[in-house]
């Protein structure tokens, strides 16, 4: 018995004998078969051939990819606050030089993850570190595909993690899609932590906000405009979706960016069609 995990995604599946029949997170709108038709892999098969780079980019944040690359190549952050440290999204490769680094860092006492996409290995790390309990939003319970006990599904439109680190849910992306709050981060500025609901893009004074970004689905104004007002009373001067981050003011960067995004898909813009032209 092997617990399975897809070569396209990264995400592991409950103990089998034989790979599962296809991939439920890549089998959707959001996401996209490998052209060379579903792989799988396993954890076991990929230790020593992969490395987890650990790289501090603030006070008390740092970030934590694989390389090579492993499924969609996001990073994971350890957050580490006065009250604790949160592993906040998660990646698929996983090995003992990774607990050794997180355990020198403090450990772990909650993981919280964006979305399905970054579900990925969770149970490993949650049990490799100390039975950590993870925090996903109960929306998106149908894309979990290893259940655990570990897994502590919250309702609603928040949960306050430690003092001063709040989820919040925003949709979207994904139905339970989750932002993370950091309220002292970066000497008391604020930092808000994305995954895929609000992704920094190639102008990184800007964002998105997307129902798939590998198959260009975009989202309706209610929710764009949604996602928005509900990080909007936040402060934060820094953002950080699953790769990179915004430069200047993260804040009114996620109010530009959906007024132009709202512009565009209302028509209100330069170069628009409409019946009489
Ligand atoms: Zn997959
Ligand atoms: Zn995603």
């Amino acid at each position: 018995m092997q617990h399975y995990l897809c070569v396209t995604c990264g995400a592991q599946y409950p103990a089998s004998d034989t790979p599962p029949a296809r991939c439920l997170i890549c089998d959707d709108d959001r996401q996209y078969i490998n052209p060379d038709g579903q792989q799988w892999t396993t954890l076991a098969a990929l230790q020593g051939h992969h490395i987890n780079r650990f790289a501090a980019i603030a006070p008390g944040i740092t970030t934590i990819s694989t390389e090579p690359k492993v499924g969609i190549g996001e990073h994971a952050h350890l957050l580490q606050t006065p009250q604790g440290n949160v592993l906040w999204d998660c990646i698929a490769y996983f090995d003992d030089a990774t607990v050794r680094e997180i355990q020198a860092r403090g450990g772990i006492t909650a993981i919280a993850i964006s979305h399905p996409h970054f579900y990925s290995t969770m149970i490993e790390w949650s049990r490799a570190l100390g039975n950590v309990p993870i925090h996903l939003h109960a929306d998106n319970q149908p894309w979990v595909m290893r259940p655990d006990p570990a897994v502590r599904y919250w309702d609603g439109e928040s949960l306050d993690l430690l003092p001063g680190v709040t989820l919040l849910r925003c949709g979207g992306h994904f139905p339970g899609s989750t932002v993370l709050h950091w309220r002292d981060a970066n000497d008391g500025a604020g930092a808000l932590f994305t995954g895929d609901t609000i992704k920094v893009v190639a102008d990184q004074r800007w964002v998105t906000f997307m129902y798939s970004y590998p198959n260009s689905i975009p989202l309706d104004e209610y929710t764009v405009r949604h996602i928005a007002d509900t990080v909007a009373p936040l402060p934060f001067a820094r953002l950080y979706d699953g790769w990179t981050s915004v430069t200047g003011d993260a804040n009114d960067a996620v109010r530009r960016s959906a007024e132009r995004y709202i512009a565009h898909l209302r028509g209100d813009t330069p170069g628009r069609l409409r019946p009489d032209q």
